[in-house]
């Protein structure tokens, strides 16, 4: 996308991002705390989220906090925890990016083990599910708050093994859709869908172990639509799926 965010494109909002310690999250906390935000880094290795920080420190940028959860474990008891603890301390949340996601194996879903199946399910649409229907109330105090959500090619179209990854980000669509659809009278929150497209990261090096890295585009190409999405210049857009690929 061409799109050039102004510097102060997200002072004074609140957002949290999931999976901030690695790949696109951790270059979406850098870029949305590089424009003005707070931002909450939720992810499951502490060392990485705490590296971020460092680096959001560094930068000059506004403190950020830590969520250190694994989505595989979490309870909706840990998830009421979380949104209590950033009501006391931000009283909102202007923004949600749901990032964090697990690949799985690619085989026919004849094969695939029952509970390994549920556990990518678990990460890719449970937790995403549990995370927006325990933060809408803290969304809903944003004068414009974005809620964004992370899909993929195969969320759109099958594609034979990708199993319980394809089929978790047609859910994380649906969610998407359903909500836009909810939302879009009663509320100040637009909900919209990012497919980031073939990236270069950890996971799209574990799909296509065969690929040259240096081919595959990098995550700050991706940030001028991150932040089109998550600045109010996108107030309006609603119910949309954006393609990078
Ligand atoms: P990475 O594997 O590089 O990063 C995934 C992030 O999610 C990591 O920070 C990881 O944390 C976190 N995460 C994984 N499992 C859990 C868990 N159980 N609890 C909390 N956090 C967890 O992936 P990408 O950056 O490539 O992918 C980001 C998003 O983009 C995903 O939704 C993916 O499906 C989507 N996407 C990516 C494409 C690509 O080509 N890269 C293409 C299409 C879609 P930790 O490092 O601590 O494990």
């Amino acid at each position: 996308m061409d799109y050039q965010a102004p510097q102060d494109l997200l002072n004074d909002k609140v957002i949290l991002i999931t999976g901030a310690g690695d790949g696109i999250g951790k270059e979406a906390a850098l870029a949305y705390a590089g424009h003005g935000a707070t931002v909450v880094l939720l992810g499951k290795t502490t060392s990485k989220l705490e590296q971020v920080y460092d680096e959001i420190i560094n930068m000059g940028a506004p403190e950020p906090g830590i969520a250190a959860m694994d989505l595989a474990l979490t309870t909706s008891d840990d998830i009421r925890q979380l949104a209590d603890t950033l009501e006391t301390r931000y009283g909102r949340l202007d923004g949600l990016l749901h990032n964090a996601a697990v690949l799985g194996t690619r085989i026919p879903a004849e094969h695939y083990d029952i509970d390994k199946w549920m556990a990518v399910m678990q990460v890719n649409f449970n937790a995403v599910f549990s995370l927006t229907r325990l933060l809408l109330p803290l969304l809903r105090q944003s004068k414009a708050a974005s809620l964004l959500f992370t899909s993929s090619s195969v969320g759109a179209k099958p594609r034979a093994y990708w199993g319980p990854y394809a089929v978790s980000k047609y859910a994380v669509e649906g969610l998407a859709k359903l909500l836009a659809e909810e939302l879009e009278n009663t509320s100040y929150i637009r909900v919209n869908i990012i497919n980031p497209g073939a990236t270069r990261t950890r996971m799209r090096a574990t799909a296509f172990p065969n690929e040259n890295p240096a081919e595959v585009k990098s995550t700050q190409t991706l940030m001028p639509l991150y932040l089109y999405l998550m600045g109010d210049d996108s107030i309006g857009n609603n119910g949309e799926t954006f393609n990078a690929a």
